[in-house]
């Protein structure tokens, strides 16, 4: 049986991006910001050694947590007997299957070289993900509640913002982990609104089109992308302004009119 000494002997890995929680207070206001429920069931991703879990399964909240390294999932199976551990890749595991039909919360301190694709997947997922509390790069925090015509505006805080909202927690020093990373950190809170519209997928097409070439017209990128055939001189919108100029009603906006167009094709 694997000792204390043991554990601290399994070195930290950078592939998996495992900077680890040491600091109680930050620990804490984390765990207040999730505010987690008796009844509640809650996907940890990245349980780690389980900083935050320990403290989420204190609210009688059903934890799953899922953590790709599975030294650590056999150490936190000896402690965290309540908690449903899975030993999986999160980006592979299949939310629906899992989880419908109750609506989930996600918590975690993502490994940051995957914030983009968890994002997306939890977007994917939104109609069974309720909200998620994640800590993230800062720069990566800072780029999903940027506001039109600033250079971190893009697709996911248009994405983000098109379906929930983001709200921008707090920000965290590299001191509170070990190992400390290189960059500072900060905590976000996205919700989903849990609704589905038939442009839903579209308006994603379409935000991915425009940005293309951001720094170009609209009409440019669009002549230039899947929707190439459509007559843009029917397109009831000025396409000679640029991606980043847009907000995310106007985007709608676009993503109807483009889909008018489609049908004419
Ligand atoms: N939650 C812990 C904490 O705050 O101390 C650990 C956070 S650490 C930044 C990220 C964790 O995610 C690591 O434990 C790492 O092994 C795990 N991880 C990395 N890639 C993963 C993946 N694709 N799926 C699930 N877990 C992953």
């Amino acid at each position: 049986m694997p000792t204390s000494k043991t554990h601290s002997s399994h070195k930290p890995l950078k592939r998996y991006g495992q900077n680890f929680l040491t600091d109680k207070n930050i620990i804490e206001k984390i765990v207040n910001e999730i505010n987690s429920k008796e009844g509640e069931e809650i996907l940890e991703i990245g349980p780690g050694k389980g900083a935050l879990t320990r403290e989420l399964l204190k609210s009688g909240a059903k934890i799953y947590a899922v953590e790709i390294d599975k030294y650590l999932v056999d150490e936190l199976k000896k402690e965290l007997e309540q908690a449903n551990l899975i030993n999986a890749d999160v980006l592979k595991l299949n939310l629906v299957d899992l989880f419908t039909p109750n609506r989930i919360r996600v918590v975690g301190n993502i490994p940051y070289n995957i914030t983009s694709p968890i994002l997306f997947k939890l977007i994917e997922n939104r109609t069974i993900v309720k909200d998620a509390v994640l800590m993230m790069q800062d720069e990566v925090a800072k780029r999903l509640v940027a506001k039109p015509n600033t250079k971190d505006y893009g697709i996911l805080s248009i994405a983000l913002n098109y379906f929930g909202s983001v709200e921008y927690c707090f920000r965290i020093s590299k001191n509170v982990f070990f190992p400390k990373p290189k960059v500072f950190s900060a905590l976000v809170h996205i919700y989903f609104n849990g609704q589905i519209s038939p442009l839903d997928a579209l308006f994603v097409k379409v935000v991915k089109a425009a940005f293309n070439h951001r720094r170009k017209t609209l009409k440019n990128s669009l002549t230039n992308s899947i929707f190439k055939d459509c007559d843009f001189k029917k397109i009831k919108f000025d396409l000679s302004r640029r991606a980043e100029s847009l907000s995310v009603a106007e985007f709608t906006e676009l993503t109807n009119e483009i889909n008018n167009c489609l049908q004419r094709i």
